[in-house]
């Protein structure tokens, strides 16, 4: 299928680039950012410094009880300063490479992506693809879901397929989605419940499948596997993309899903084609 092999090429091509034993930072950045002051955090932990501080891990958790007032201040100005540290590296290096860069930046943009992934703070989708400024025009919620009476996402896939004319849309879910973990528990979860309603209903469209999985895991990937599913056939269901493919052959809808233990893509190889026919028959908004 021409549509399948599009989004192989694209998704092999990403992960080489993404996954490139040749590192992608410039040895001037690398040795800005290792220079650059880290990240500190104060603890009563056994692990302190003679300044009363240790390196924070993206993954280590703080012990907010236990840190003074003076402390949590300190903590808050340094968290705060270190990005714009490495900010300043970025952009300093980034004219190093192109003199340029930041002139052809201000001039436009014109991605070839829209990439709809999740709110989850380890899946940042220009650093696991490997693209760089202006490659993509990007929007994340929890759970990665496109729904139609949600302004926000419907207004990023008009303007991205009317104006910008992005010639591949990625949904892209996640393996231990919290979003999709959370819809799969019997739970109150207030002002969440109308958003994991959505989960909840790809649950229920494809309940048979998913209560015949006996493995609570193997349950829980194959519920972010057709969350994503879900979610694209969305994206199709829109106006702009159904009008733009009739009149462009493109946008391509693509499903992935990104996979912690092994910080690799999954394609899950979606039937395009096969999902705006069958969907036409009840959605068809192609005429204008
Ligand atoms: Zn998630």
């Amino acid at each position: 299928m021409l549509n399948s092999r599009v989004g192989t090429t694209l998704l092999q091509s990403l992960n080489r680039r993404a996954f490139s034993p040749r590192p992608r930072l410039s040895p001037t950045l690398s040795v800005r950012l290792a220079s650059a002051r880290p990240l500190r955090f104060f603890s009563s932990s056994p692990t302190q410094d003679k300044d009363n501080t240790t390196t924070k891990s993206p993954h280590t958790k703080t012990d907010w009880r236990n840190m003074a007032e003076q402390d949590i201040t300190k903590y808050l100005r340094q968290t705060h300063d270190r990005v714009f540290e490495h900010n300043r590296c970025w952009a300093a290096d980034k004219k190093a490479q192109d003199p340029d860069f930041f002139v052809k930046l201000s001039a436009g943009q014109n991605p070839e992506y829209l990439w709809i992934g999740c709110s989850d703070s380890r899946i940042p989708a220009e650093q696991i693809t490997g693209l760089e400024p202006g490659d993509a025009f990007v929007h994340r919620n929890i759970a990665n879901l496109v729904c139609n009476t949600d302004l926000n996402v419907m207004s990023v896939i008009t303007y991205a397929v009317e104006h910008l004319k992005v010639k591949h849309i990625v949904v892209c879910g996640h393996y231990g989605c919290g979003g999709v973990k959370a819809a799969m528990t019997a739970k109150d979860l207030g002002l969440l419940n109308p958003w994991l309603r959505n989960i909840r209903d790809v649950y229920r469209l494809h309940e048979k499948e998913l209560d015949a999985i006996k493995e609570d895991d193997a349950r829980y990937d194959r519920l972010v596997e057709l969350n994503v599913y879900e979610q694209c056939r969305n994206v199709v269901k829109t106006a702009s993309v159904q009008q733009s493919y009739a009149k462009n052959k493109f946008p391509i809808v693509h499903g992935w899903v990104f996979g912690f233990h092994d910080g690799l893509l999954k394609d899950l190889e979606i039937d395009f084609e096969g999902i705006l026919k069958d969907i036409q028959k009840i959605y068809n908004l192609t005429e204008g």
